[in-house]
């Protein structure tokens, strides 16, 4: 079975040779954007590594009981680390854990493989402890690390790792992607496009799960309501995204984004860059209040919705959050076309 991976071409080829010759490193980290293709290009690799039937050198048969475990993440070969429920960090006694399950025999197939996601979110102590790991490699044990940069880990373990860097893939391929393998209209598949901006996992997941679209687009209309409005207006949805008030930080990391990815494309219609729109369907708004805003405005408003996402979980109450930022909003003089 092919990879049926979306760009990356590069990487597939050098890990198919990696699986194939039997010369694997010990250590590998994929590292990119969220929703790039990094777990699940680390599992097709682990498939093509274990697969007994490969029908061809780098390839795996996607049919057998590894590849089907490997595929749901059900190996009894596979450790996962990733943060406990309730937990934002991943822990030392997780890294402990997983180096107990390593020192084990494999059970069923050639290799343990310990899949650690988003290792970014690992602590200092917990990243330091890893390092044993990686300083002292075992045999049939090989670690697939994913994270978001480099620069988010200790230098030591990205030294240690074989790197594969992933970046989004264009805007027009992942269009063509979307509509010959999901079966998206163009008009479906070009607007996930952008809004994924190329990484195919995110649009994949939005393509799946149209909840996520339809919510960001009401998020998105409650924002464009609120431009034109005055300020109690405003505050009104600051003291609703508060609500209940065990959910406000979930609540509010969920819009900045959204509103950040707004300003940045009125700033890309403002100073005329040759960029492609997230939003493409508010294109008409975007141009709309761009008109009325100056580069350094929109400059502005990108940097403190920048600094706002950098400093929620710092606020004890994110409802202030919000309504800081609220005030900074321009007021648009006509109402927006709203559909
Ligand atoms: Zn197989």
């Amino acid at each position: 079975m092919e990879w049926q991976i979306h760009g990356h071409e590069w990487a597939v080829n050098l890990l198919k040779t990696h699986a194939s010759t039997d010369k694997h490193r010990h250590a590998y980290l994929f590292v990119g954007p969220e929703g790039v293709g990094r777990r699940t290009l680390a599992l097709k690799f682990a498939q093509a590594l274990v697969c007994p039937n490969p029908p061809a050198p780098g390839q795996f048969c996607g049919t057998c009981r590894d590849c089907r475990q490997l595929e749901s993440m059900t190996h009894p070969d596979l450790s996962l680390l990733l943060p406990e429920e309730g937990h934002k960090d991943i822990l030392i006694d997780q890294v402990r854990g997983l180096q107990h399950s390593l020192a084990l025999a494999p059970y069923a197939a050639s290799l343990r493989i310990a899949l650690l996601l988003d290792f970014q979110r690992a602590t200092n102590q917990a990243m330091n402890a890893l390092l044993k790991t990686l300083e002292e490699p075992q045999d049939k044990v090989i670690l697939l690390l994913t994270a978001n940069a480099l620069e988010s880990l200790l230098p030591t373990i990205v030294s240690r790792c074989e790197v594969i860097r992933l970046r989004p893939a264009s805007i027009a391929s992942t269009r063509v992607f979307l509509q010959s393998k999901k079966g998206l209209s163009s008009e479906q598949a070009n607007l996930l496009a952008h809004l994924s901006g190329g990484r195919v996992g995110a649009a994949i997941h939005m393509a799946d799960d149209p909840a996520t679209l339809s919510r960001r687009r009401e998020n998105l209309m409650a924002f464009l309501e609120l431009l034109p409005a005055r300020r109690y207006q405003r505050f009104r949805l600051a003291e609703k995204l508060a609500k209940p008030y065990d959910k406000a930080r979930e609540n509010v990391g969920e819009v900045l984004p959204l509103w950040l990815s707004f300003w940045r494309d009125v700033l890309i219609r403002v100073s005329g860059a040759d960029l492609p729109l997230v939003n493409l369907d508010l294109e008409q708004q975007i141009d709309q209040i761009a008109a009325e805003l100056d580069a350094s405005q929109a400059r502005q408003l990108v940097v403190t919705h920048e600094k706002a996402i950098q400093e929620l979980d710092l606020y004890a109450n994110p409802r202030l959050l919000v309504e800081t930022l609220m005030l900074q909003w321009p007021h648009v003089s006509v109402p927006l076309m709203i559909v």
